[in-house]
């Protein structure tokens, strides 16, 4: 009999489990009655009752499994350590409050099986319910990516996908300790299929997702998967030395033939500031890559396992 594994990212989602696994199994049981399956919820580190609840569940349900993690790690280990732990031969990622709708899994099931795609994946066509502005950085955010990416980035994609073992595997072969999973699945590649559906609003609970957060996420995509921005500040330097070039030439020129009477200050301040700005700007660049670097060549484990059902 073939297997499915869940993966469900949990981060404070005490309210959002139950629900969860009500509505997963509901569907598991409506839908998929010749298939065998398994949860494995990942508590990243959760500050709530989070794990008592999933131990709760793994007490009633031999299907359900988990890992516990010593601290918070954030969604991209949790849902790494969800995909090396999982033995099904598909695996799908979820999101804990129910976000992305169990109900379309049979649809993405059979997708896979008689359409021969390795991986289907979910896009939010709207983003109702969001903050505008959050939407306006998003939107602003993949157009920049994807202009400087060689590996496109599809816009309104969510981590919601089922994935054969290859392509598992394949993602889990990609070890590196930054990771942004939009582009490690890019990176992988295989035949994917895109199925669209509307935003849904959270069960219970709240985002755990600040602005600062996604800032903070959206460099890392763009350092990840890109070194464009190297090259722009190589080439804003290299204009620079040009005009700075030109400049000098001219008042060379203008010298010889007019004198030298002193004036231009508040315009030379003016230049010295803005150069100075520049360059730190591609300093500051530069550095983002290098602590990036840093931090990678270190070898720390992108996660620590406190517990699993396991361990007991
Ligand atoms: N999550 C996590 N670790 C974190 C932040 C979030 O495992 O550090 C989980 C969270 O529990 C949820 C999923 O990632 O299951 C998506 O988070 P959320 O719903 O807050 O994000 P949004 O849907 O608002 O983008
Ligand atoms: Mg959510």
């Amino acid at each position: 009999m073939e297997k499915i594994s869940v993966v469900i990212s949990c981060y404070n989602e005490e309210k959002s489990i139950p629900l969860f696994y009500k509505e997963m199994e509901r569907v598991r049981k409506k839908d998929f009655k010749d298939i065998e399956f398994e949860y494995i919820f990942v508590n990243d580190g959760s500050e709530d009752t989070t794990i008592d609840v999933i131990k709760e569940l793994n007490k009633k349900d031999k299907k359900v499994r988990y890992i516990s993690f010593s601290r918070n790690f954030g969604k991209e280990a949790a849902m790494y350590a969800g995909l090396e732990a999982s033995e099904g031969d598909y695996v799908t990622l979820m999101d804990a409050d129910l976000q992305d709708p169990p109900s379309i899994l049979r649809k993405m099931y059979d997708a896979i099986k008689e359409e021969n795609y390795d991986v289907v994946g979910t896009r939010r066509v709207t983003r109702k319910g969001e903050p505008k502005i959050r939407s306006f950085f998003a939107r602003m955010f993949y157009k920049i990516i994807n202009k400087m990416s060689e590996i496109e980035m599809v816009d309104g994609a969510r981590d919601y996908r089922l994935m054969t073992r290859q392509v598992v595997d394949s993602i889990i072969s990609m070890k590196e300790y930054n990771r942004y999973s939009k582009g490690i699945v890019s990176f992988v590649g295989y035949k994917t299929k895109w199925i669209e559906y509307e935003n849904i609003k959270r069960v219970a609970g709240e985002t755990k997702w600040s602005f600062w957060k996604l800032f903070k996420y959206a460099l890392e995509g763009i350092t990840a998967f890109s070194t464009i921005p190297l090259i722009i500040s190589s080439i804003i330097g290299l204009i620079f030395c040009l005009v700075s070039f030109i400049i000098i030439v001219f008042i060379i020129v203008k010298t010889l033939i007019f004198g030298d009477p002193t004036s231009g200050w508040p315009s030379l301040a003016c230049i010295i500031f803005f150069i100075g700005g520049i360059q730190l700007f591609s300093l500051g660049i530069i550095g983002q890559y290098l602590s990036k670097t840093y931090l990678e060549v270190k070898r720390r484990p992108i996660y620590i396992v406190k517990e699993t059902e396991k361990s007991k």
